[in-house]
Parts: C-alpha cells; sequence; structure tokens
C-alpha cells in the first residue's frame, strides 16, 4: 500500500466499500503517512458537508408549507 493505492480507494474506502483487508492497509498507511492522512481527513469532511447540505434540501411538504406561510407574511406586511 503506498499513496497511489490511497488515492485509488479513497472514495470506496471513504464509501465502507471496501474488505475489511483494504481498510486496515488503508487505515495503516494513513497512520504513518501524514500526507495521506490529511487527505483522508479531508475528503471525507468534503463528503460530509456535502451530506449535509443535502439536509437542507427541503422535502416537498416542507417547502410547500414554508412557501405558504412566506406569501402570507408578506401580504400580511404589504397589508
Ligand atoms: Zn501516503
Amino acid at each position: 500500500m503506498d499513496c497511489q493505492d490511497v488515492f485509488r480507494q479513497i472514495s470506496d474506502y471513504l464509501d465502507g466499500d471496501l474488505d475489511d483487508e483494504l481498510k486496515r492497509a488503508i487505515k495503516a498507511h494513513a497512520c504513518g503517512c501524514h500526507h495521506c492522512e490529511v487527505v483522508v481527513d479531508t475528503t471525507r469532511k468534503t463528503i460530509e458537508l456535502y451530506c449535509d447540505g443535502r439536509l437542507f434540501a427541503l422535502p416537498v411538504p416542507v417547502r410547500t408549507r414554508l412557501h405558504a406561510v412566506l406569501q402570507r407574511r408578506c401580504r400580511d406586511r404589504l397589508a
């Protein structure tokens, strides 16, 4: 396992799609290689942010209700 291997496997690694042996090998490499440690960490955080972002894409019923409330507020203010 070298840095190139880590880069090749990183998305599968973070998705949890790798078998245990590969996961252990990447973890072991990242422990001794600061560069890969940073890459794994940064990539994981980026994915977490991306996933969090999707939580803000409101489900349609919530969005519809929110729009209704906002429209009412606007009308109230204009009235
Ligand atoms: Zn490395």
